[in-house]
């Protein structure tokens, strides 16, 4: 498509027909939702930049589009809510303009699946590099929400999925090597957002305090007990580290480092009292029958340090992930490593 009109009139003619919440979607300056009753509206933003969260050579443009919205389905899951609706916005430099097309398909089939209406949204010319932006809106019972800060001492810490497994797709890609697996290939390059699992939690209150580990389990642990005023003991060897992790480092440390450390595994981390268990392990048996492990991996603490426990020595542990701001100072241009 070479123009700004005719990409409007191709998502015209792909975007979700008609629906009873949409009262007017893409084509007019606004569109105008309709708020289901007695609910509230979650509405979260993430976007994808060329070169820092991908690279051109090696992500397929249906999987810039796919990620864009999955990153923030995987926030929506999260709060435990439900999501509903999103507008994209694409800067695109000339000699990206044959992905537009892939881009967009790859975000309407994601948004498809998980019934999200794409109700807007802007494109513009880019003076270099491809600048995927969405934003979702989503809606959850109004004493559903589950935020990070609610976690206590002594509730039980869960994850959901493998750990690693995209880091280590991430770095046979930057290396040139074969993939590890298809399946880490996949969680990489298509994450899978744990939609059901957050609603699940959020509407039996399962869950005292939820976050979706984007930038690294070390890293957004440490977030979740921030926001809850707690520590944690983390167990090392109950951690479910994806196979791929152990191909690519070689050794149980580095795999035990990807999964901790690397980043975009778009899995639900969430903390539980211990009233709750019984319920909890409920859930894990209706998301193994999906192929979903659900691991404890650990208890909240008091003190509001985060330890790891490894072969019985505890030791601090350091928020190792992925922080965009401190990595550009370090090296000076955001634009060397693409892991986020
Ligand atoms: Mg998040």
């Amino acid at each position: 498509m070479r123009s700004e009109r005719d990409l409007l009139r191709w998502l015209q003619r792909h975007v979700t027909p008609a629906r009873p919440d949409i009262r007017l979607g893409i084509g007019d300056d606004a569109a105008v939702l309709i708020p289901p009753p007695n609910r509230q509206l979650v509405v979260m933003s993430d976007a994808l930049v060329e070169d820092i969260h991908f690279r051109r050579r090696y992500v397929p443009a249906e999987a810039m589009g796919h990620k864009a919205l999955a990153v923030n389905l995987s926030d929506c899951a999260a709060m435990g809510a439900t999501p509903r609706f999103c507008l994209l916005s694409l800067a695109v430099p000339p000699d990206a303009r044959a992905l537009a097309e892939g881009i967009v398909a790859g975000l309407l089939a994601l948004a498809d699946r998980t019934q999200v209406a794409l109700v807007g949204g802007d494109t513009t010319a880019s003076p270099q590099g491809l600048f995927i932006d969405v934003t979702l809106i989503g809606d959850v019972a109004t004493d559903g929400v589950v935020t990070r800060a609610g976690a206590h001492p002594g509730d039980h810490i869960f994850v959901s999925g493998w750990l690693g497994a995209a880091a280590a797709a991430l770095q046979a890609l930057e290396r040139q090597l074969p993939p590890p697996d298809a399946t880490a290939q996949m969680r990489f390059l298509f994450p899978e957002p744990r939609l059901k699992l957050g609603q699940r939690l959020a509407e039996r209150q399962l869950a005292t305090a939820m976050i979706d580990l984007s930038d690294g389990l070390s890293l957004d642990l440490a977030r979740l007990c921030e926001a809850s005023g707690v520590g944690a003991i983390l167990e090392a060897e109950a951690l479910p580290i994806a196979p791929a992790a152990f191909a690519i480092a070689g050794e149980p440390n580095g795999a035990r480092h990807l999964a901790l450390d690397g980043g975009e595994d778009y899995e639900l981390l969430f903390t539980v009292s211990p009233e709750q268990l019984p319920a909890v392990f409920e859930v894990r048996e209706q998301l193994a029958e999906e192929g979903i492990p659900l691991t404890g991996i650990g208890r909240i603490t008091e003190t509001t340090t985060v330890m790891l426990r490894h072969h019985g020595a505890l030791r601090p542990l350091q928020a190792g992930g992925y922080d965009h701001f401190t990595r550009f100072e370090k090296d000076g241009n955001g634009a060397t490593d693409s892991s986020a």
